[in-house]
């Protein structure tokens, strides 16, 4: 079973999947918890890029093909030999971050990017992806105030910073991509506090379990 978890800034991933980690290891399932980007021991030298360069020195262009290169080494060296051993794999973010980001957010071609994907992961999509949705608003104000507690310097990241019009085309087209592929996405409400967003998340997987 393969399990995806996206969202914008703030939206509380990390919190759900690594509850969520624990809650299937109860259920006495193995789990193998990854991200995108940084799965890989060639992703995490990649995010470390993505993650630091500024924005003049990266194309829209040069940053997709990162993502790329991340995902295909990940779904080769991490997600598909995981699948086959029965493990559930819960993957923070995965190809819709690319179609999101660098579609809507920056404006790239939807249809063109989910070709690209098609290179990248080899016939890998999720089971199941879930949506954490959030407005900008409030998940801004949460990826500060973690920036923040996490001692860095000041409360913006290279994507915080980004303009609250960026932000918006991401939520928005999270909410649109969800729409078009609607077996496989869920959409849960991450305004909500922790426990109840992980509620949300946790009957989603569970229903999937069921089928
Ligand atoms: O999930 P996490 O916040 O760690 O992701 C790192 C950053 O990379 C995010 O802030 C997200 O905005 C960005 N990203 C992106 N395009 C992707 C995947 C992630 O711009 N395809």
């Amino acid at each position: 079973m393969f399990i995806t978890l996206e969202g914008p800034e703030g939206s509380g991933k990390s919190t759900v999947l690594t509850r969520m980690k624990d809650w299937l290891m109860e259920q006495g399932h193995g789990v193998v918890l990854t991200r995108e980007p940084g799965g890989s021991r060639l992703g995490r030298t990649l995010r470390s890029i993505l993650l630091d360069v500024s924005s003049k020195d990266l194309t829209g262009e040069a940053e997709l093909f990162l993502y790329l290169a991340d995902r295909a080494q990940h779904v080769s060296q991490i997600i598909r030999p995981a699948l086959a051993e029965g493990m559930v794999v819960l993957c923070d973010r995965y190809a819709d971050s690319t179609v999101v980001y660098q579609g809507y957010g920056r404006g790239l071609d939807t249809a063109l990017l989910h070709r690209f994907n098609e290179v990248a992961v080899q016939g890998v999509w999720p089971d199941l992806t879930l949506l954490l949705d959030v407005s900008p608003e409030i998940g801004l104000k949460r990826a500060m105030s973690r920036n923040l507690s996490e001692g860095k310097c000041n409360a913006e990241g290279r994507f915080e910073a980004e303009s609250l019009q960026f932000h918006h085309r991401i939520r928005d087209g999270y909410l649109a991509w969800a729409a078009v592929n609607r077996k496989r996405f869920v959409v849960v409400d991450a305004s909500r506090n922790p426990d109840e967003v992980f509620i949300q998340a946790r009957d989603a997987v569970q229903a999937r379990l069921a089928q």
